[in-house]
């Protein structure tokens, strides 16, 4: 399950807590990411069916302008766009380094194939 971004969905604990109808992890991913992404979530909040599937979304990866972009240009991921590192993939990086890790894997295995 590998987002637009290059994280694999599978592997979140939101994508798995709601998969499992796990209301006592939803509660303690709630307060873990409120203190990580500085904002209030709550149990309510924590649900999603991962990136590309149908399905609710958890609220930044809903409004997430690379998910967005990747749509639009009718990409598999960010690793497969011509204009890899655009700005905007940039800053996601520089909040979120893994995804920059992600991504470079991503771009190895398209090279070795
Ligand atoms: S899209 Fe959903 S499952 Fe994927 S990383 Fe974001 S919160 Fe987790
Ligand atoms: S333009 Fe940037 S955000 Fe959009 S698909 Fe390409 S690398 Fe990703």
């Amino acid at each position: 399950m590998i987002a637009y971004c290059g994280l694999d969905c599978s592997r979140c604990e939101t994508y798995r807590a709601t998969r499992d109808d796990d209301e006592k992890t939803r509660a303690e991913i709630a307060a873990k990411w409120s203190v990580r992404y500085q904002c209030e979530l709550t149990v309510d909040d924590i649900n999603c069916t991962g990136c590309k599937e149908e399905g609710v979304k958890f609220s930044f990866c809903g409004q997430c302008p690379v998910r967005a972009c990747c749509r639009d240009r009718d990409l598999d991921h960010c690793a497969l766009c011509p204009d890899y590192i655009c700005e905007k993939l940039q800053r996601f990086i520089d909040q979120a380094p893994t995804v920059g890790r992600a991504l470079e894997k991503l771009r190895q295995k398209n090279k070795n194939r």
